[in-house]
């Protein structure tokens, strides 16, 4: 699948690059490099397979646990099992479209805590 890529000034908002709202990929500034597109990709995929709506509802409830839990938003984010499923499989060659949509399955129990990003 190949997202539908739109540039934009001000969305998503100025901490993050890139978001991607079924079934477009919004980005500001740069334009997206392989990875991101396939980062970006995978939550599509993520999207398609709970039926859009779900996703959402899911997302923001784990990331709300996540915020609750290490009252940290950079960490929270990258604990979202959609978000470690993507960073992880971001960087394969073609993982196929199931595993995209499935993967973030085998992260809910993942124990790792994210490592925070340095501050720029
Ligand atoms: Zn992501």
């Amino acid at each position: 699948m190949s997202p539908l890529l739109i540039h934009t000034r001000h969305f998503p908002p100025h901490r993050y690059h890139a978001i991607s709202i079924f079934p477009f990929v919004f980005y500001n500034g740069q334009p997206l490099t392989n990875n991101e597109i396939q980062h970006e990709t995978i939550h599509l995929w993520q999207q398609i397979a709970l039926l859009i709506i779900p996703f959402y509802i899911l997302y923001l409830t784990f990331w709300l646990i996540f915020l609750a839990r290490y009252r940290n938003f950079d960490m929270a984010y990258r604990s979202i099992p959609f978000e470690r499923s993507a960073y992880m499989l971001e960087s394969k060659s073609n993982p196929k479209a199931f595993t995209q949509a499935f993967h973030w399955i085998k992260m809910v129990s993942y124990k790792e805590k994210p490592q925070q990003r340095p501050k720029a």
